[in-house]
């Protein structure tokens, strides 16, 4: 793995490192969070940085008010909790992107004026149906972007117009890379059809009001860099001082399947039942995401030394 040059990413934040944790409320936290905070505070804490722990509750149907009390309980049993600092303004050490409609709406309102959406009623089955895809992604052909027949109704989704351009962006693990999101994915989703905010423009939106210049997340997101910098850039937000982290993920060493597939998978509630400790479990989540050589048991207060 590339060693990480703590003194580049210095030299491109230029002030504070602002990072952020944003879990899914859609299920229990797993090692593969762990592993991903490991990485978000671990990272933070040898820039003296900070970290934002949002809750990322954009998909309504499928976030529950009980999984968000499991993480935080999670984060806080795991010692992540302690090393946020509360602020005057933040009852609690997190926040839920629930709370914040008035931001998505304000800027989706923005683009609109740019002319830079547009009404979309395809649906995602259809859009399969018709076999457009592109390296497993779904890819928007701009069927009603052309049209613009579409009149704002409750089922319409909208989309983002994503012109030709290439962005050149510098991962501070994977190296330098580029992305065309109109090659990609095409005209991609800012709402969509249960009128949910996309990922996309949920996270995009919040990493511009929360200041982060630190995005640290797994690689299997590394292919929406581009598209996100393409929504800042349209949202007239600066990224010339962003910094990227895309950390690997985490495999089960025996059959080398996605955690997904295997026994480790099990949330953390479970390992806690079975007596394993706050610090067996970041070192195993350390050793399996490749950071130490073994499975000896982690401090909280000892991350950076990971890097
Ligand atoms: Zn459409």
């Amino acid at each position: 793995m590339q060693k990480i040059r703590f003194d580049l990413i210095k030299k491109k934040l230029g002030s504070q490192a602002i990072s952020r944790f944003a879990p899914s409320p859609t299920g229990q936290m797993h090692l593969g969070h762990i592993a991903s905070a490991l990485y978000v505070w671990g990272i933070s804490q040898k820039l003296n940085g900070k970290v934002i722990i949002r809750i990322e509750d954009h998909d309504r149907q499928r976030s529950k008010e009980i999984f968000i009390k499991q993480i935080i309980e999670d984060l806080k049993w795991l010692g992540f909790l302690n090393l946020v600092p509360h602020t005057r303004e933040q009852k609690h050490s997190y926040y839920k992107q629930s709370d914040c409609t008035r931001r998505y709406e304000k800027n989706l309102s923005y683009l609109t004026r740019q002319k830079e959406t547009f009404l979309c009623s395809c649906s995602r089955k259809n859009l399969l149906k018709q076999r457009i895809k592109n390296q497993g992604e779904i890819y928007y052909p701009g069927t009603c972007r052309f049209q613009r027949k579409i009149k704002d109704h409750k089922e319409a989704s909208v989309r983002l117009v994503v012109e030709d351009d290439t962005f050149e962006f510098y991962d501070f693990l994977k190296g330098h890379s580029s992305q065309t999101p109109s090659k990609q994915c095409g005209d991609f989703l800012l709402k969509d059809r249960n009128q949910n905010w996309t990922y996309q423009f949920s996270s995009t939106v919040d990493d511009i009001y929360d200041k982060i210049n630190l995005i640290i997340r797994g690689e299997d997101i590394f292919h929406c860099t581009g598209r996100q910098i393409y929504l800042m850039k349209k949202l007239k937000f600066s990224t010339e001082e962003l910094a990227f982290v895309h950390h690997p993920l985490i495999y089960d060493p025996e059959t080398k399947a996605k955690l997904s597939k295997s026994d480790l998978a099990q949330p953390i509630s479970s390992f806690r039942n079975k007596g394993y400790t706050p610090e067996d479990l970041l070192g195993l989540a350390a050793f399996l995401v490749g950071l130490k050589e073994d499975k000896t048991p982690l401090p909280i207060n000892a991350l950076e030394k990971l890097f």
